[in-house]
């Protein structure tokens, strides 16, 4: 029996969903070092955590991925690849890299997938974007879809970094006056670097 998850502890550091769902696995180049999905209950736990899907819709979906094993692991294995190809392309722009174009392709294969279920509707006086089948387990990676074209496309791409953190791997956006933002948290990264520094210049003397 898993321990489940306890989602307090998982920082949200990166200030959008496809950023904070990037860094639900700490890297050390190809190597994962902590990986908070190990199944897709945990994406939909994560999902719930940071509130793109309310509590009753995760429950529900939490009793569908045990009755459909095999339908749970096709999710999972979704979820995984985008996460890897998403972390792929904000790691490369983030210094401005070009992106692989299978990345770029397995995240429009989702977008169009994506657009079938959004409709344009009026409300009141004007207008907005309403999701049909939200009830779909894919609609949590719709979502994070939507919200990586969003953020790609808005002012503040140019503020995206990846921590310089040595086994992390955290995406972020950089508001900090004058740019200058290298750790995903100064409680972790930035300290352990910083002492990293210190315990250089002691054996140094
Ligand atoms: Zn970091």
């Amino acid at each position: 029996m898993k321990e489940p998850q306890d989602w307090k502890q998982l920082k949200l550091v990166g200030g959008q969903p496809c950023l904070d769902f990037v860094n639900t696995v700490d890297r050390d180049g190809d190597q994962y070092l902590q990986d908070w999905f190990r199944d897709a209950a945990d994406v939909i736990g994560w999902a719930q955590y940071v509130e793109l899907v309310s509590s009753a819709q995760a429950k529900e979906w939490l009793r569908q991925v045990q009755q459909q094993p095999a339908q749970s692991a096709k999710f999972f294995n979704q979820a995984i690849q985008l996460r890897e190809a998403l972390y792929r392309i904000f790691s490369a722009f983030a210094v401005k890299r070009s992106q692989a174009a299978e990345d770029l392709q397995l995240l429009n294969t989702l977008l169009s997938e994506m657009q079938q279920h959004l409709r344009f509707v009026a409300i009141a006086s004007s207008f907005t974007w309403e999701w049909t089948e939200a009830n779909q387990l894919e609609f949590i990676l719709w979502q994070i879809a939507r919200s990586t074209t969003d953020l790609l496309t808005s002012s503040d791409c140019d503020r995206l970094r990846e921590c310089a953190g040595v086994g992390c791997g955290w995406v972020f956006l950089d508001f900090s006056r004058n740019r200058s933002r290298r750790w995903c948290d100064m409680e972790d990264c930035g300290n352990r670097a910083k002492a990293n520094r210190h315990y250089d210049r002691k054996r140094k003397t």
